[in-house]
């Protein structure tokens, strides 16, 4: 084995680091601080001749791949014992063209780069919810965030992808080109190649309205029901999810509210700043609002609020599902489980994917969850080990009781934990055989198979 390390150190423009390096933990190391896997190397990649050299070498030594962009993947996908790790976390550069509307990203780029680069042109491309979140492996999933309603998934948005295929071509997959593998692409998760670029539309977004409006546990049936029935009409320019949130100590918080279990609306609005208040109100109607921080603000700025609420290395498990109505049957389950939220980083999520990303065919991209309401996500996330098997408890208890509500059996593959494997078909409904058609094409000895698995269809 040390035969493949050594040949790697000398053809690898990037970087090697292996356990005798003194940089191996750090370098090991994923968001989810429960993977404590041990690579024989991690292999940072400074282009995609190098990304051609990793695949070549796992090949050739039979050892498992693991393919990391941002690393947030919860199962722990960027990592592997005993096998590689391709590390794309140096190829994260992001080129704007401002005329085109356009970003050109790295494949191991996070989304607050190109939050960072795209806000000074006035736009943005949709992302999700926190700023250190890779942007390849939450693309390749679908990717769910504030502007969702009013200009799709982030896929909807994608134009193009540079991929180095499992037999070491480089091809680019767009509408006009590879046009399986881009269908593929869009949803279907790192499976069928390491993608060294995205291409993304971009949209006009400055500084945006928004914020978390608190309200009191006592209301939350009231909230999810009133947040429930304005978002399936408000118009498309205001994203809002819905969460639990044990208050925390900021200077807009109530001093005889820290501690408490609140819930929470963030809300972001993408429209003329004076509608802003209009467009806000139903919300603050539904219940007292007991605390807020809403106000005008970068997109970057909201983008990357609630980064320290959930930094790397803490423990994390999570469940998902997508659910077509909220009904007030499962709103009273959902207040019921979330009573018991066991820390100040966990929360139920509840992110509204109607509006433009309801406008795209289930069949036009691997996505196939076209006419869902809501994505659900339990995130059980904690500091101590030693409480993994409470906070644990906690998140299968509250998705053992709400999942026979959620009228689906798929859920976001990007909310998922490493024991939700087998839930690939469902997560991917009546678009699975097909993506397992473009596996075969593409990736038929299924080199890329540490990720939510989309087994080839001739079965290797
Ligand atoms: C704190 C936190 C917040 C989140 N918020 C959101 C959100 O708002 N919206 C949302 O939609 N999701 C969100 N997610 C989920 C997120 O989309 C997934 O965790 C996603 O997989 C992270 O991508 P990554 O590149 O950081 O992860 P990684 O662990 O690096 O990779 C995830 C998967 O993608 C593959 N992959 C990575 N890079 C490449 C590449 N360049 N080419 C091919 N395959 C690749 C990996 O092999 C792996 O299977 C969040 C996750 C966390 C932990």
């Amino acid at each position: 084995m040390s035969d493949v390390i050594q040949t790697l150190s000398e053809t690898v423009w990037g970087g090697v680091i292996t356990p005798a390096d003194t940089d191996y933990d750090e370098a090991r190391a994923v968001y989810n601080g429960m993977h404590d896997r041990k690579p024989l190397a991690v292999v940072q990649c400074a282009d995609a001749g190098d990304v051609m050299t990793v695949i070549a070498a796992a090949r050739e030594a039979s050892l498992d791949l693991a393919v990391r962009g941002g690393g947030h993947s919860v199962p722990g996908f960027g990592t592997v014992d005993d096998g590689l790790v391709l590390d794309l976390s140096k190829m994260s550069n992001v080129q704007i063209d401002p005329v085109k509307k356009i970003a050109r990203v790295g494949g191991g780029a996070t989304w607050g780069a190109v939050d960072h680069a795209t806000y000074p042109f006035g736009l943005a491309a949709p992302g999700g919810i926190i700023s250190t979140t890779g942007v390849a492996g939450l693309t390749l999933g679908g990717g769910i965030g504030y502007l969702t309603r009013s200009v799709g998934l982030t896929i909807d948005n994608l134009l193009s992808a540079d991929v180095v295929l499992a037999d070491g071509r480089q091809v680019t997959a767009s509408d006009y080109q590879n046009e399986d593998l881009f269908w593929a692409l869009r949803g279907g998760g790192g499976n069928f190649g390491v993608v060294t670029n995205f291409e993304f539309q971009l949209h006009e977004v400055g500084d945006i309205v928004g914020g978390p409006m608190f309200y009191d546990f006592n209301d939350a049936a009231a909230v999810l029901a009133g947040y429930r029935d304005y978002i399936a009409e408000a118009p498309e320019q205001l994203g809002c999810f819905f969460g639990w949130q044990i208050a925390p100590d900021l200077p807009f918080m109530p001093k005889d509210r820290v501690g408490d279990l609140l819930c929470v609306l963030v809300t972001c609005w993408n429209g003329p700043h004076e509608e802003a208040e209009r467009v806000l109100k139903p919300l603050r109607d539904i219940a007292e609002v007991v605390a807020e921080h809403v106000g005008v603000m970068p997109f970057p700025a909201l983008n990357s609020a609630f980064d320290d609420a959930v930094p790397k290395g803490m423990q994390n498990y999570w469940k998902a599902d997508f659910i077509t109505e909220l009904t007030d049957e499962a709103i009273a389950i959902h207040v019921e489980h979330g009573a018991r939220t066991p820390h100040i980083s966990s929360s139920m999520h509840l992110h509204p994917i109607n509006g433009a990303a309801q406008r795209v065919g289930a069949d036009e991209t691997a996505f196939g969850h076209r006419d869902k309401m809501f994505s659900p996500v339990v995130a059980g996330i904690w500091d101590d080990p030693a409480d993994n098997e409470a906070n644990i408890k906690w998140v299968r208890d509250y998705y053992d009781a709400i999942h026979p509500h959620s009228g689906s059996d798929g859920g976001y593959v990007n909310f998922m934990s490493d024991d939700d494997d087998e839930r690939a078909p469902a997560n991917y409904g009546a678009n699975y055989e097909r993506l397992a058609q473009v596996k075969a094409a593409y990736d038929p000895d299924n080199v890329f198979h540490v990720n939510q698995n989309i087994v080839p269809a001739n079965g290797s």
